[in-house]
């Protein structure tokens, strides 16, 4: 029996019985020692045989060294196939785990690692005992041996010393029989630091989880763009039974008004660029929730397919926050369409990709005809009843990647896709005042509803959204008083007028050239028949005689300081005149003239009043200042303020075009105003429209009530004039009395005058 090898490493000798070869050569000498002694014993005994037995012997022993020698050269080639001092020797430096053991546990060798591992020396044939703790085990017996061997990774957790927990998964087998025990070879995997790495890795993930769940963020990816990986928190947003789903299952969830977009970035071939989207999705609770998926593809390294995905977070709440804000920034509170600022937004939008796009667009600006009607006699419920309807009715015509808008008051906006049909602007508008008609039942059943329209085309119309707004408007009012009206821009529309900077120009000169001049027309007092003033009406007269009415040129001189200028002549002008006039003979009358809404916005306005009264010596009573209804309605305050500086100095005031624009009896409350002229669009038609009539009646007796004196524009027959009269209207004013005149032919109006006068 071989006693085993040193232990290399602390030089000691390893007491333990080692399993050993049965071959011993001390014994061997030790027999041929005693065999010799033997030999040359009876030798000397008997002399006689010593030759013989000699060479007896000596055969003998050349004979069993042979047979030594053979049967050692035999030993030495089986020994290596399964020598335990050998496997000892291996296994002592082997960096793993290592323990050798018979099954009765006789005999144990455990290598330098496990030594070290379990604190433990060398010489450890006393302390058998901290061996098995390798095997998680106190004491050896029959089952633990079976749970080594059966087990074909045996895994076993201890303490070492300094009190670590360590894991090892043992590999056993048998590796020779000694003294008809088994001998195994126990080979040890430790496990403790990849145990430790799992840990870290599962509690890096449910880190992770916990915090995907607390920030309510879900994920999603996918390599092949078909089929989706969910994270835990995405399945319970979304209820999802799998954590897998299929692109057509997921598309199935979507708002169909948003699958779309969706589809749009999976078969994006930008692979790497992020997008942003907002979808519905069918939610754990069944609702539809707004989510925001923030989707990007990363590249794989090597062969892998490209990594499709992002995060997901519920945004149900933001967006439905953010539908506020647009609602109060975008929508109109009484008809719930767009408003101006929408219009104005989207439709800068839809202009800019008209250019890119090579496409064009309509916009159709709507008026309701006469809606201050609508307004006085049926009140301000009805109107915004009204209002309502007519929102929705345009809201009908809508066209998709159209919009319709209230851009104020009564005035509304209607764009639509152009699709090359020129006729497709008047078509609608008239589809659309054919259903306005209907409205006008019940409430309505006496009122005439109608609305005008103007149109121009994007991009062409213009070099911006707000100019082609601006030229279909301008089409718009080239109609203004014709009810139902539906007239397209042209461009030639401005040659009347020539281009407004050129105007301007020509207009600045015209007032150097003296070649503004005033034009009367006379104003009557309805119950005399006797003229009681004249409105001064503004001429531009060309040198080549040609006469150009306001309307040509006084919006582009109020749109310009010229307008301070052309005021400040028709002042010093119509109080000269009149003065004159005075001096003439002729009996005081009242001169109107108009102002300009930005003349009320000049301070030194009372003071420029006051300087021509004085300047003309005219009595301030014969003066009288027309200001429009919206110029009032602009800044009530200040209107009334600077009404109120005008009326101190004794010159009178009137309401302009009263009913034209907003009408609203309330006015006649606060502004200080002594005549209110009631605009031509009611007397037109008074004889007929049975409302107009009405309504003239009932201003005219609040009029009336509030001491304020009326007058009726545009009266151009005799019937007119007798409702008027009949009516309670004070004065009257239109073609049947005299259309404007230059100073010279009102002359003769007045000595007619003077003349009929002295006949009564
Ligand atoms: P307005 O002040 O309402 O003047 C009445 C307009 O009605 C005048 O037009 C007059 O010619 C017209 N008119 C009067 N009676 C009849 C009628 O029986 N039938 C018809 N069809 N029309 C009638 P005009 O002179 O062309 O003036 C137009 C507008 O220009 C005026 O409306 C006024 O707003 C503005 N305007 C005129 N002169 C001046 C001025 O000196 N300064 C300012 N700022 N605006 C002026
Ligand atoms: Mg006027
Ligand atoms: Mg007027």
């Amino acid at each position: 029996m071989n006693n085993g090898s040193d232990n290399t490493k602390n030089g000691k000798k390893n007491k333990v019985k080692r399993v050993s070869s049965s071959f011993n050569p001390l014994a061997a000498a030790v027999i041929i020692v005693v065999a010799s002694a033997l030999v040359i014993g009876y030798c000397i005994l008997n002399p006689e045989y010593a030759k013989s037995t000699l060479i007896i012997y000596i055969c003998t022993m050349v004979c069993a060294t042979l047979i030594l020698a053979i049967s050692g050269w035999i030993y030495k080639n089986r020994k290596t196939s399964l020598d335990v001092s050998d496997v000892i020797k291996i296994t002592e430096n082997l960096n793993t785990e290592m323990i050798i053991w018979s099954d009765d546990f006789s005999f144990v060798y455990i290598n330098r690692k496990l030594r070290e591992l379990l604190g433990i020396s060398a010489d450890y044939s006393d302390k058998k005992e901290g061996v098995w703790a390798a095997f998680g085990i106190n004491t050896p017996d029959s089952t633990a041996l079976e749970r080594i061997v059966g087990s074909n990774s045996y895994e076993s957790t201890f303490r070492n010393p300094s009190g670590s927990l360590i894991s090892i998964a043992w590999s056993t087998s048998k590796v020779k029989k000694y003294k008809k025990r088994d001998v195994y070879l126990s080979t040890g995997f430790n496990l403790t630091e990849l145990k430790k790495m799992r840990l870290n890795l599962a509690n890096a993930n449910d880190f992770f989880h916990s915090s995907m769940e607390l920030a309510e963020i879900g994920l999603i990816m996918s390599t092949d763009r078909r089929v989706f990986r969910a994270s835990p928190e995405l399945s319970h947003m979304l209820g999802l039974k799998n954590s897998s789903i299929n692109v057509n299952e997921l598309r199935s969830i979507i708002h169909p008004n948003d699958r779309l977009q969706f589809d749009g970035a999976i078969r994006s071939k930008d692979i790497t660029a992020s997008k942003n989207l907002e979808m519905r999705l069918k939610s754990a609770d069944g609702s539809y929730r707004w989510y925001s998926f923030r989707l990007k593809s990363i590249i794989g390294t090597g062969n892998t397919a490209p990594l499709f995905g992002g995060a997901v977070i519920d945004v149900t709440q933001k967006h439905e926050k953010d539908i506020l804000i647009e609602r109060l920034a975008y929508m109109d509170d009484v008809t719930e369409i767009a408003n101006r600022n929408k219009l104005v937004v989207t439709g800068q939008e839809i202009y800019d990709s008209c250019k890119i796009l090579d496409y064009s667009f309509w916009i159709i600006v709507l008026d309701i005809d006469r809606f201050h009607i609508i307004n006085d006699t049926c009140g301000y419920t009805n109107g915004n009843f009204v209002l309502k309807n007519f929102a929705h009715i345009l809201y009908k015509y809508v066209t998709p990647g159209g919009l319709a808008a209230r851009i104020s008051g009564d005035n509304f906006a209607l764009l639509l896709r152009d699709y090359g049909d020129e006729e497709m602007p008047t078509r609608t508008v008239k589809a659309i005042q054919e259903d306005f008609t209907r409205l006008a039942v019940d409430d309505f059943a006496s009122i005439s509803l109608t609305c005008s329209a103007g149109y121009s085309k994007m991009p062409e119309d213009g070099g911006s959204f707000l100019e082609v707004m601006e030229h279909a408007e301008f089409a718009l009012k080239s109609n203004a008083g014709i009810q139902g009206s539906i007239c397209g821009y042209e461009p030639s529309m401005h040659d009347s007028i020539i281009g407004n900077t050129e105007l301007e120009k020509a207009l600045a000169l015209a007032i150097d050239n003296n070649e503004l001049q005033l034009y009367y027309q006379p104003k009557i007092d309805l119950s005399s028949g006797k003229i009681m003033g004249v409105e001064a009406l503004i001429r531009w007269i060309k040198p080549d005689g040609t006469v150009i009415t306001p309307d040509s040129f006084v919006p582009i001189a109020e749109s310009s300081h010229l307008i301070g200028r052309i005021s400040e002549f028709v002042l010093n002008e119509g109080c000269r005149q009149n003065k004159l006039w005075q001096k003439m003979g002729y009996s005081p009358i009242v001169m109107s003239i108009n102002f300009a809404s930005s003349d009320f916005y000049q301070t030194d306005l009372k003071e420029k009043v006051f300087e021509a009264l004085a300047r003309s010596a005219l009595d301030p009573q014969w003066l009288e200042v027309e200001l429009t209804e919206s110029l009032a309605l602009s800044d009530i305050d200040f209107a009334v303020d600077q009404m109120n500086k005008i009326r101190d100095l004794g010159v009178k005031l009137a309401m302009d075009d009263f009913g034209k624009g907003y009408s609203s009896l309330s006015y006649l409350q606060v502004l200080p105003i002594t005549l209110l002229k009631l605009d031509r669009s009611f007397i037109t038609d008074i004889e007929h429209d049975n409302i107009a009539y009405e309504i003239v009646s009932a201003v005219i007796r609040i009029a009336k009530s509030k001491k304020i004196e009326t007058i009726a524009e545009g009266i151009e027959n005799n019937v007119q004039e007798s409702i008027l009269r009949m009516a309670g209207c004070d004065y009257g004013q239109g073609y049947l009395y005299g259309q404007p005149m230059p100073p010279e032919k009102i002359l003769d109006f007045f000595e007619q005058n003077e003349k009929r006068d002295m006949k009564r």
